[in-house]
């Protein structure tokens, strides 16, 4: 099911990764990122932090983190996330 999103993008609320373009599907994650609700992020340096962290962590594969699945640039932007392995992100 396509749909256009805010920025005029089609994006598809049904669809599995292994039925959408790679560039597309990584676009879209950049725009869900970008329009994630500033209500609902940490701040921006916080945010880096997390990334370094992350960055530095053996768990980091491709973007993603092996624990929990999720592509860290998405988990570590929402101020309530943590990181899913003794909390790597605690200061
Ligand atoms: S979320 Fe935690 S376990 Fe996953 S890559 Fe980042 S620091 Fe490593």
């Amino acid at each position: 099911m396509s749909v256009s999103g805010g920025s005029g993008a089609k994006i598809c609320r049904r669809c599995l990764l292994n039925e959408l373009n790679e560039d597309e599907y990584f676009r879209s994650l950049k725009e869900y990122i970008a329009a994630y609700p500033e209500d609902k992020r940490c701040s921006g340096e916080e945010y880096e932090r997390r990334l370094k962290v992350c960055q530095s962590c053996d768990r980091l594969t491709n973007g993603m983190c092996a624990v929990c699945g999720c592509y860290v640039e998405l988990r570590a932007l929402k101020i309530k996330a943590d990181c899913p392995e003794g909390n790597k992100w605690e200061r």
